[in-house]
């Protein structure tokens, strides 16, 4: 549902380029990623030589855009950026690659969804710097190699296992992304009030960062939604009552749900006594693709403890049923 308030998908509205942090150091969280990035910069800037490939792992909204903009500023060349299912035809892909110039950075979102045959042209470029392009068809096809210029291609993905091997294999520096803790998303919230001109208390600043799923586009966006209570109420600042009032309202809950991450803990409970249920399953009983459920609601849950899962399928946890306000099966109670 594109229009769910805590969807970390991009929306138009989350184009926000004021909030967008635009340097490594002015980037909050992932201590351990940008850390690593920041040698690797350093250590390609000095040799004047492009960076290894990047890949970039972790759920939506974690800051994959962010980081690679940032990347393409910190070594002073030019960013490129698309997705994979953007690019529908090899043709598409060796336009792109033959117009960057030395150094640059090509970002692809999405690399998991690029075409079969897109990727084939990927593999030669990315270890060679070289296109082999086939022109023409039947007995009159002829093959010709193109020299690219040395870039590096950032790409990212919501789960590694979407990936074919040899595409992964490919990529020098992979960096895995993790959810937000409450207090980094704290300074990311208060960073953005304070951007946007609008007072913040601490606690409010807290509420909202707790109830964000761990990810900054979550925050950015909650924060806009909350302003706009602010506002309307006339309230110097944002009060954790007011941030408060203003989520429940919008139906997100203490622990940053909403109505279809409670359908899908109340169905596992309810129709199918807790689990084990398959992936399919409960996609067809939210009517949701499998997509959006294995990459959006479930890694947030697995990662607070709610959900867990088996080779059987997923299992709700005690905190699950507790927070649904039903009884804990005996099973589960420790
Ligand atoms: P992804 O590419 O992983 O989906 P983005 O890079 O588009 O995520 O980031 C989503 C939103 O969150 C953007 O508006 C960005 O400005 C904001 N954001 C991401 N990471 C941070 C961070 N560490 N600090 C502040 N804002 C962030």
């Amino acid at each position: 549902d594109p229009a769910r308030l805590i969807s970390p998908e991009k929306r138009g509205e989350d184009i926000d380029t004021t909030l967008r942090p635009q340097s490594l150091d002015e980037f909050t969280g992932q201590a351990e990623a940008r850390a690593n990035l920041k040698i690797f910069i350093e250590a390609a800037k000095n040799r004047g030589e492009a960076l290894d490939h990047v890949l970039f792992v972790g759920p939506p909204g974690l800051g994959k855009t962010t980081l690679a903009q940032i990347m393409a500023k910190e070594l002073g060349v030019n960013f490129r950026s698309t997705s994979g299912p953007v690019i529908a035809k090899a043709g598409d892909l060796a336009a792109l690659l033959t117009n960057l110039e030395e150094r640059d950075v090509l970002f692809i979102d999405e690399i998991h969804r690029l075409n079969p045959a897109v990727e084939e042209i990927l593999y030669p470029a990315m270890e060679d710097f070289q296109l082999d392009l086939i022109i023409g068809e039947g007995p009159s096809a002829r093959s010709v190699k193109i020299d690219l210029s040395k870039f590096t291609l950032v790409a990212a993905t919501t789960r590694l296992g979407l990936l074919t091997t040899p595409l992964r294999d490919r990529f020098g520096i992979p960096v895995r992304l993790n959810f937000y803790t409450v207090e980094e998303l704290e300074s990311i919230v208060r960073r953005g009030a304070r951007l946007m001109g609008l007072g913040m208390t601490d606690e409010g600043a807290r509420e909202i960062a707790r109830r964000s799923r761990g990810t900054p586009r979550i925050a950015g966006r909650l924060l806009r939604r909350v302003r706009d209570f602010a506002e309307v109420a006339k309230a110097e600042a944002v009060t954790k009552q007011i941030a408060d009032e203003a989520l429940t309202r919008l139906l997100v809950d203490n622990m940053g749900f909403d109505q279809l991450d409670k359908r899908y803990l109340t169905m596992i409970a309810l129709n199918f006594g807790g689990g084990p249920v398959g992936i399919e399953t409960i996609a067809a009983g939210l009517s949701e693709p499998r997509d959006a459920i294995e990459d959006i609601i479930e890694p947030y849950m697995i990662q607070q403890g709610f959900i867990q899962r088996t080779p059987r399928g997923r299992v709700l946890t005690a905190n699950a049923w507790k927070h649904l306000g039903l009884t804990v099966p005996k099973d589960l109670e420790a």
